[in-house]
């Protein structure tokens, strides 16, 4: 059984997520996708929140599940028999960090593979980090985001 962990904050779950998740369908049995839980990270939304998220946008998934987890992510995979991570690609900042965070997995986590999809040119752009200012600015964040997420006004400043 080919497990895949799709490991992330998602502050928010953005269309670029969904859409790596759905590129990968055909590549996997199983994609656990994973909130990390960091506790000096300080996130937007609320783990509830965002794993409710999580479980509306791949609800009608067969073959996705959702989950969060403490500490390492190589450790969590082993727990649960996951031997691949999924991580996107958008530029080259991103292949600079995830370059040393795979190799690091690879050794911490006996080997396991993480497969890379280079982001679609449409979602290149989008980044949680990107949404939460958007957000956080009160502007209109729904064309980057599921239309399952649906952001409390509390979080927005007025415009
Ligand atoms: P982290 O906190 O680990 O950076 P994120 O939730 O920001 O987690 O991202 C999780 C994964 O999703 C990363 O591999 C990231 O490269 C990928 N990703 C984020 N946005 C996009 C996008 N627009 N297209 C493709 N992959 C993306």
């Amino acid at each position: 059984m080919r497990i895949a962990v799709f490991p992330g904050s998602f502050d928010p779950i953005t269309i670029g997520h969904v859409d790596l998740v759905k590129r990968a369908l055909p590549l996997f049995d199983k994609i656990i996708v994973a909130v990390g839980i960091n506790s000096s990270k300080k996130y937007l939304f609320t783990l509830e929140q965002r794993m409710q998220w999580l479980h509306d946008v791949f609800d009608q998934f067969p073959s996705v599940e959702v989950d969060q987890f403490e500490n390492l992510t190589a450790h969590y995979c082993k727990r649960i028999g996951a031997r691949y991570l999924l991580r996107g690609l958008r530029n080259a900042s991103d292949f600079d960090y995830e370059k040393t965070i795979s190799q690091l997995n690879h050794i911490v986590g006996d080997g396991i593979e993480t497969v890379f999809l280079i982001a679609q040119p449409e979602y290149t752009h989008i980044s949680s980090t990107i949404v939460r200012e958007i957000i956080v600015g009160g502007a209109d964040a729904t064309p980057f985001i599921p239309k399952e997420v649906k952001v409390p006004e509390i979080v927005k400043r007025p415009a």
